[in-house]
């Protein structure tokens, strides 16, 4: 059967109470959030931007979501799992400070924000999944503990997963570190020797001290490799790239963790994506990357998988070809969606409800 998709168009030039109204109007006729109960504790899962990157949801945005909850009778409150590699997001301290200097305060963005610290035992828990990578995924709590899950994403290019919506924001942004670190694992970087100029900049932010410059060029030490990609942001020359053949292989993990979120919230979940400011690269990255197609708009859907597949039909259809593709080469995102449906999350089979 099709999962309905609800959209509605966003042009470039749209101002943000344009937008707010848009998603009040979104969430009304989609009546996304009918599953929402009474005093039930409701995580908006969102990403709070890197610093220094400028792609994430505006916090403003989000108190619209947030209200709309409110007004369900449940308690939101917005979240983000801790990153694998250096950064402002690394800890929960300064994860919190650099959500509120994005403007993610209670009093702007409509609910108090929660940054799970995952060092604490307590606050992490173990999910079984048993599927072909992933036996037990291992989660934040909160994501579990929570009665429902909004998951608003941010949709745009990815480096390892050709492009990034629901299934990335809830499958890789809701494990801990060591999670995270699981779906990642296979993936370890190449040196292209010829591009290299021994500059040590990768050594510098590589959080596990897996690189040393030998004989004036990069070397890994694989086995201590988490697949980060810090060093290929660090790279002035392009010269660390990573291993494409496995990033199939991520995508599929992320799937199961997906799954591994989602399998006890059936019927309790709902998914918001926003393909407005559509970057290159995800906004972990903290600078700003370039954007590689116009805004197109919002989507608004039960089924993760739908949702992300017509984001990337659309976006597409506006630049008139596969960006994702065209952008990344080497990726194939629609793996993640494909083995999504497989494995149950939902359905590439989607109607359109424009509005
Ligand atoms: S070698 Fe690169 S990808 Fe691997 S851990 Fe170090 S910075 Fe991360
Ligand atoms: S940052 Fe790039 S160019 Fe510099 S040492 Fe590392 S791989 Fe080589």
């Amino acid at each position: 059967m099709k999962s309905k998709v609800y959209f509605i168009a966003v042009k470039n030039s749209e101002t943000l109470n344009c937008i707010n109204t848009k998603i009040e109007r979104l969430l009304e006729e989609s009546r996304l959030f009918d599953f929402i109960y009474k005093d039930s504790q409701v995580v908006v899962k969102i990403h709070f931007g890197e610093e220094g990157n400028t792609g994430f949801i505006d916090p403003r945005h989000a108190r619209v979501i947030c209200e709309a909850v409110t007004a369900k009778g449940g308690a939101p409150f917005l979240s983000d799992a801790n990153t694998l590699y250096r950064g402002r997001r690394l800890n929960s301290a300064d994860h919190l400070n650099l959500a509120h200097e994005h403007g993610f305060i209670k009093e702007a963005a409509g609910a108090e924000i929660i940054i799970p610290d995952d060092n604490k035992k307590e606050n992490v828990i173990e999910v079984p999944v048993n599927h072909k990578f992933i036996k037990n995924a291992l989660l934040a709590r909160v994501y579990i503990d929570a009665d429902c899950l909004v998951a608003v994403s941010h949709f745009k290019g990815h480096i390892l997963t050709g492009f990034g919506g629901a299934i990335k924001n809830v499958g890789m942004g809701c494990a801990t570190r060591q999670g995270k670190l699981a779906q990642h694992c296979d993936v370890s970087p190449v040196v292209h020797v010829e591009n290299c100029i021994g500059c040590g900049e990768c050594a510098k932010v590589c959080p596990t001290g897996a690189i040393n410059i030998v004989n004036g060029k990069s070397v890994i030490d694989k086995p201590k490799c988490i697949g980060c990609a810090s060093c290929m942001a660090a790279c002035p020359t392009m010269a660390m790239f990573i291993d494409f053949a496995s990033g199939d292989k991520t995508q599929e993990k992320m799937a199961e963790y997906a799954l591994a979120v989602l399998k006890g919230k059936l019927n309790k979940s709902g998914f918001l994506n926003f393909a407005l400011k559509i970057n290159k690269e995800c906004d972990c990255w903290g600078m700003e990357n370039p954007r590689i197609a116009p805004d197109v708009g919002l989507f608004a859907s039960l089924d993760p998988v739908a949702i992300d597949k017509a984001s990337f039909d659309l976006v597409n259809r506006a630049c008139g070809k596969d960006i994702f593709k065209a952008t990344h080469p080497d990726q194939d995102g629609i793996k993640q969606l494909r083995y999504a449906q497989e494995i149950g999350l939902g359905s590439l089979d989607y109607e359109l409800v424009e509005l």
